[in-house]
């Protein structure tokens, strides 16, 4: 199930890619690119644990015997690997299958891969992420994202001062579609932020997104 922005609540298959260029202070896929960082049972994450090389056409392949309507992209940083992914969302694409990319804005997609007519879920991050401007805000990349009918931005939020960056955001490159996302690995944080957010959020004509998977299964992991 997609558990937030746009396609909230959506049957889907996940595809998820190792290896990220950013390292948000908060983020909750480390498993994908920590290799110092430990899982909150106190084991190491090990590339050779976490990463599965595999062709696109076995990727293909299991992605189609999920056998639903939506595929989501996420990682990590998907758009990294944008190269080798691109046969497997070609052929998803032929097949009707809709495919979302969760990319952090920071890696440009090459014009091949918008011909596909995927969307991008795109979350710069805000200076709360710990990562250094010049790092997490690539504007050449944010302004190829604003022109693209296909992206919408999502930003996650922790409290009202947040908002104030996302705003500075989207003046500066004319982002559209902006969705707001709590921040929280318990539909409890989750409910704080939502309440200290959304009358802020509404004022601005922005969008409000929730976590359900968070809701649902807390911050444990599927398969
Ligand atoms: S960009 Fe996303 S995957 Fe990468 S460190 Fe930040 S939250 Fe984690």
């Amino acid at each position: 199930m997609q558990g937030e922005g746009p396609s909230a609540g959506r049957s889907c298959a996940f595809l998820r890619l190792g290896g990220c260029n950013l390292t948000c202070r908060w983020c909750d896929t480390p498993y994908t690119w920590d290799w110092q960082g430990v899982s909150d049972t106190g084991i190491a994450y090990r590339p050779v644990d976490e990463l599965h090389v595999m062709s696109a056409a076995e990727v293909t392949e299991r992605l189609l015997g999920f056998e639903v309507g939506l595929i989501v992209i996420s990682g990590g940083e998907p758009l990294s690997q944008q190269s080798r992914v691109l046969p497997v969302v070609a052929e998803l694409r032929d097949r009707g299958i809709a495919v979302e990319f969760e990319t952090n804005g920071t890696v440009s997609p090459e014009d091949s891969l918008i011909a596909t007519g995927a969307r991008f879920n795109v979350s710069p991050k805000l200076s709360h992420s710990g990562v250094v401007e010049h790092r997490r805000i690539v504007p050449e990349v944010l302004v190829k994202f604003a022109a693209q009918p296909a992206a919408e931005f999502k930003f996650v939020c922790g409290e009202a001062a947040d908002l104030e960056e996302v705003a500075a955001l989207v003046d500066r490159f004319g982002l559209k579609d902006v969705w707001i996302m709590p921040r929280g690995q318990s539909a409890e944080e989750i409910g704080v932020s939502i309440r200290e957010l959304a009358d802020a959020v509404v004022a601005r004509r922005w969008n409000l997104s929730t976590r359900l998977h968070v809701h649902a299964w807390g911050s444990e992991r599927g398969f």
